[in-house]
């Protein structure tokens, strides 16, 4: 289900022109009402679910609701970035709290290769089984 915001929890980014989740939302789906100081999302249909507003921020004013192959029914699940880490709480239904701790990529941006020790493409592979794509010839 789609981000919301808490709005107690949210600070409008303390005036700031572009907010964290304006910044970071891939699909340009947030918004600040200016006199309210408060985020919203502004087509919760349009969604994708991508938690890039979740993480980023400050007040954990933004969740969404998991799905049940992700977090158990009803519980919800939180971030906390450091500046190494990135700590998930999820809070059970009954009240228990569970937290997973990671490391989080410190390299600068731009500079991450996907393809570094890979070998060449070789596009005559394509034709071989195993490989998917659509028959040219
Ligand atoms: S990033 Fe958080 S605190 Fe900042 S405007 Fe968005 S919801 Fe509010
Ligand atoms: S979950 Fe992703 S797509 Fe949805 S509002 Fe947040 S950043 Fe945008």
């Amino acid at each position: 289900m789609p981000s919301f915001v808490i709005t107690e929890k949210c600070d409008g980014c303390k005036g700031q022109e572009k907010t964290a989740c304006m910044y970071i939302c891939p699909h340009d789906l947030m918004t600040l009402d200016t006199e309210r100081m408060k985020a919203h999302n502004q087509e919760p249909e349009q969604c994708w679910e991508c938690y890039n507003c979740v993480k980023i921020c400050p007040q954990q004013a933004i969740e969404v609701r998991a799905y049940a192959d992700f977090a158990p029914l009803g519980a919800s699940v939180i971030p906390l970035r450091g500046t190494d880490t990135i700590m998930w709480t999820v809070k059970f239904r009954n009240g228990t709290l569970k937290r997973f701790k990671f490391p989080i990529n410190m390299r600068p941006d731009g500079i991450t290769d996907p393809y570094a020790g890979m070998p060449e493409a070789n596009f005559d592979d394509i034709k071989k089984p195993g490989f998917f794509n659509f028959a040219i010839d």
